[in-house]
This record gives structure tokens, sequence and C-alpha cells, in this order.
């Protein structure tokens, strides 16, 4: 069933249509979600026909005026006063200027906020001092437009946006709704509106097909890119699952909402283009990596997964999923107290996949290993993950993160436990204390530019800040788990290499964050928590910046994995005589 299908103008060539024939001498601004070659073209565009017009990037507009506007020679400092508003975050507009410093590196950068309380508009004021002594001060426009969103909630958000300035001086301005923003729009009323009745899921997958005119920019920091595409897919899969949380009366970032499989794919096209259209439950698999465990530079294939849980030489057990994939457990019991391992909740995570097998592997030749492990827990979301990266490999594809039903398995009732029977027969297996859960999050810039930028919900993780430990526990293993999270760390500051990348990491997050939401042990961010609803009294979660990397980088992540899996076990050993006796007897 499709529920709209349409094409769009480019919003370039309908401009020039519209306006080429103003007066000579006027002035002409547009603000437009483009690549600057496209951008150039329609300022030239305007040239031949006699007017002076320019067209900036709606997005990231600062990070584009630096980009494309300033000459480095003999740049000594950049101080930038970046606009606030009383309807967004104190800091929305400092982190689209991310990651400006690093890109500017080995000149003074410098960042303070506008008082004015966004008296001033949408501005930034920037000073240029050079090593001659010239200095220059520049307003750079960042035109937002503040809206009510699908959520109810007034939102201040990048916007195409046009100026015009006629000869004798009068100023005209207002918002230019793009094609970028029109099919964003289109697919959240589409959606909105459809009437989906009252019954869980609504849908088996809602295949969302956009294309779009423009090109991923890769920036010269790390996986840093600026991908429009990307932004398009983050912000129409948050989005809808928003318009289903409401829909269904659950809070806003709810996780246990079933409206089925949400899966927008944004490929680049010449046509602007929107289709939405209701399919069945996707298969067959989208075949991945294969090859030697330890140096695979690609997400491993599903069905290798499989081979590997076979060769393991433990007991195998399964779930289903929605779709009917098969979730694989293995069981090894022995002597020493036993841990879970899992990896693949999130299935756009994909070195805890590789990890968890490669450290399960070791851990199987060791006489008296006692664990289980699951390392693929969602294979629908991986599914989509292998398709999406068809089109984008090196995108975040949140898509992914969730089971075909839309929601987190850890939040699947009981009943609809799908996913998640493997836990619950995992636990009743093991009986282990220590679960280790491998996850992992965006390595470069997570935005939603369209509904205020900085991702509801995830403003955490919005910017990478390297390899991350959680450690949820019993309030009665609050001691245990102070000393287990320092070992963890120092073992972990002995991997090569994996201090100095989350250091360097940090360093550029804290530019951006100001005092980060987390505590620092051993070099390492982590966050320790009580949470007594757990029916593991230690989970301990990795989080390796790992959604978009392939080669050596994802090499470096599952090698960190299996590092952090083993450093787990063999620590958790080593406290067995520090265990809170509650706990030992119950
Ligand atoms: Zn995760």
């Amino acid at each position: 069933m499709v529920l709209l299908d349409r094409t769009y103008v480019r919003t370039l060539d309908d401009i020039v249509t519209r306006y080429a024939s103003e007066a000579p001498g006027t002035l002409l601004e547009f603000w437009t979600f483009d690549n600057v070659s496209h951008r150039k073209a329609a300022e030239q565009a305007f040239m031949e026909h006699g007017l002076h017009a320019r067209v900036h990037s709606a997005y990231k507009p600062l990070l584009h005026y630096f980009l494309e506007d300033v000459d480095r020679t003999g740049l000594k400092s950049i101080e930038i006063i970046y606009p606030t508003h009383p309807d967004c975050a104190p800091d929305r507009f400092l982190l689209e200027t991310y990651p400006l410093p690093a890109i500017f590196d080995g000149i003074d950068v410098r960042f303070s906020a506008d008082g004015t309380g966004g008296l001033n508009g949408f501005v930034y004021v920037v000073r240029l001092c050079r090593t001659d002594g010239r200095e220059e001060t520049i307003v750079v426009p960042a035109p937002n437009r503040r809206y009510v969103d699908h959520t109810g909630s007034a939102v201040v958000t990048s916007a195409g946006w046009m100026r015009v300035r006629t000869p004798d001086g009068m100023i005209t301005e207002q918002w230019l709704k793009t094609e970028y923003e029109s099919i964003f729009l289109d697919a959240v009323a589409s959606v909105s509106e459809h009437p989906w009745g009252t019954t869980e899921p609504f849908f088996d997958t809602m295949a969302i097909k956009v294309s779009v005119p423009v090109d991923d920019v890769p920036l010269p920091l790390g996986e840093e890119v600026i991908s429009l595409r990307e932004a398009m897919h983050e912000e129409l899969y948050f989005s809808l699952l928003e318009v289903f949380q409401i829909k269904t009366g659950r809070p806003i970032s709810d996780r246990t909402i079933r409206p089925g499989q949400v899966v927008p794919d944004i490929a680049p096209g010449e046509i602007p283009s929107l289709r939405i259209e209701l399919l069945p439950l996707r298969m067959p698999d989208v075949e991945g990596a294969s090859g030697t465990l330890d140096t695979m530079t690609d997400p491993i294939a599903a069905s290798q997964v499989a081979v590997v849980m076979e060769q393991l030489g433990g007991r195998i057990f399964r779930a289903s999923a929605r779709s009917g994939r098969q979730v694989l457990g293995s069981y090894h019991p022995g002597s020493d107290a036993a841990v879970m391992i899992s990896g693949g909740q999130h299935a756009n995570e994909t070195t805890g996949v590789v990890g968890a097998l490669r450290a399960a592997r070791e851990l199987a030749r060791r006489p008296g290993s006692h664990f289980e492990v699951s390392p693929l827990e969602n294979p629908d979301g991986y599914a989509v993950h292998g398709e999406l990266c068809v089109t984008n490999p090196r995108h975040m594809h949140h898509a992914a993160r969730y089971t075909a039903l839309g929601n987190d398995l850890e939040y699947q009732d009981d009943a609809h436990l799908y996913e998640k029977a493997l836990r619950v027969e995992a636990q009743r297996l093991s009986d282990a204390k220590l679960h280790v859960n491998l996850h992992g999050y965006a390595c470069h810039e997570w935005t939603r530019p369209l509904t205020g930028y900085i991702p509801r919900g995830f403003p955490t993780w919005m910017l990478p800040h390297g390899f991350f430990l959680l450690l949820r526990h019993h309030e009665s293993w609050s001691r245990f788990a102070n000393d287990f999270m320092d070992r963890l760390t120092r073992r972990m500051a002995t991997v090569p290499g994996l201090l100095s990348f989350t250091q360097g990491q940090l360093e550029l997050y804290a530019r951006f964050v100001g005092t980060p939401p987390f505590r620092i042990i051993n070099g390492f961010p982590c966050d320790l928590s009580i949470n007594e609803t757990s029916t593991i009294p230690l989970r301990l979660i990795t989080e390796y910046p790992d959604e978009t990397i392939h080669g050596a980088a994802f090499v470096a992540g599952h090698t960190a994995q299996k590092e952090a899996v083993l450093a787990a076990y063999e620590i958790f050993q080593s406290m067995q005589a520090d265990m809170p006796v509650r706990e030992v007897v119950a």
C-alpha cells in the first residue's frame, strides 16, 4: 500500500525561475540545503541574468562560511559570538559550528555566547585577526524558523531563507520552504494523518524512499562528514517514532512502542522525491562481510555469526525475532562465576557483534570458563542495517537500532518477548551476576536539522567522546561496582591506542559541551548508576563510537570490545570474595 508518492521541484531551479527577472541592482540572498557546487551554479545562473545573488548553506551556516569564504592565509585567531534563544538549548548554535576548531587546527578559536537572549537575532558575529595586524568583523546569518512541530513543541530550527534588497534599499526576508524541508514535512503529515486504528503493530515495514540531490562532504577530521542525506534519515526515523509515541499515548522517546519497522532509505538523485509504502517484513538478507574474525574490517555477515556460534562448542539455544529470524545464544557451563555477554541489541552498533564472538572464542578455550554469549540480539535490525549500507555505507542508520516491531528489545514485555526471550533463558541457564552488554554510538556528529538540531532524547550521544563505560548495579553492589570500574578502566588503558583515541575525542567534545555529564575514571568517560529493577545485579554497558566505521577503525573497535569482555570477565572472577554476601546466598 502506497501512502504517498511524489516528486519536488528543486529549490535552486525554482528560485532562478522566480527571481531572475528582478530589477537590475537587486541583491538576492538565499539559504538552502544543498552542496556548494550546486549553490554556486545557481549563483552563476543569476549572473547570466545580470543579477548578483549569494546562495548559502542553511545547514551549519557558520561552518560552511568558514569552509567556503574564509581565506586562511595569515589567520591567527578567530573569535565567534554565537546566538542564543529562549526556545533552544543555550549551546545549540555553538554545537552547530562543530567541528570548526579541529579543522582550523593551529589557529586560536574562541567561542562566547551572545548575552542578549535572542535580541540580536540568528546571527554569528565573527572576528578574524591576522598575523599582519589586520582585523575584520563579519556578521554571519544563521536563518532559523520557529514553529510548533509534530510533538507540539516550539522548536527553533534551520530553515531555507531568502532576503531581497531592492535598488532603492527595501529589504524583505522570509522563510523559503525548500524541497528538503517539504519532503520531511510531507512525510510527517502523511503518516500523522493516516487512520492507523488502535492495534499495534500497525504495519510490517514502512519503507520510506527519499531521493535528494546532495552528496556527502567528508571533513578532514576522523569520521566527520557533512551529510544532509544521513540527517534526513535521522530526522524522519525519530520524528515518525514520535508520531506513533503520541498516537499511542506514550511519552516522547518511549522505547516500548510497537508500530512496526520504519525504514527511511535516503539516496542521491537529481529529482527530489518521496515515496512511503507499507510492505511485508523484509527478506532476504543482504550478505555482509565474512573472513577472519580478528581482522574483520566490515560488519560481519549474520550467516558467519551462526557458523562461529556452532564452532564455539557450547549449548546453542534460540529465540525468534518478529520476522522469524533466529536469535542465537551459546551456553558454556564451567567452574568460574558465570558471565553473560551480548552484542547487537542496537543493530547499527556493529563492533560489539564481532567483539563478543572474539571474546567468546577466547573464553571457550580456557579451562573452567563459564559464560553465555549472544552476539547478535537483534537480527531484524541487523538485516535493515545491511540493506541501508548498500546505499550509504558510512551513515549511522538508526532505523536499524530497534527491532522489526519498532521497539528496543530490552523493553519488550512478557506478552511480546521475541528477541528478549533469549536473555531471559540465558539468565535462567547461567544464573550470571554480571552481564556485559556491548554497544556503540555515532562516530561522527549526529543531528536532527529540522526539529532543533540536537537529537531529542539523545543529547549526550550527538558528538563522539571516546570509549564510554556504563555500569548499572544494585545498591548493595555499590562498593563492588566502584572497585570493579576502577580495575576495568586501568586495564582498558593498556589496550594499545584506546586511551589516546578516547582522549583525542574528549578534548574536542569538551570544547562544545562544557562540563560533560559523566565521570572520568582513569581517563575513560564512565557512568555508574543504581538500578534495582534489573534482574542482574551488575550490568556493564560498553559504548564504542562505531556507527559508520570500516577498515582499521572497525578492527580497533571490535578489539576494544573483545578486550573489555575479557577484562570484565577476569576482574569479576578475581573479585568473587568481594561479592555482596546477601547476593551470594540468595
Ligand atoms: Zn546501543
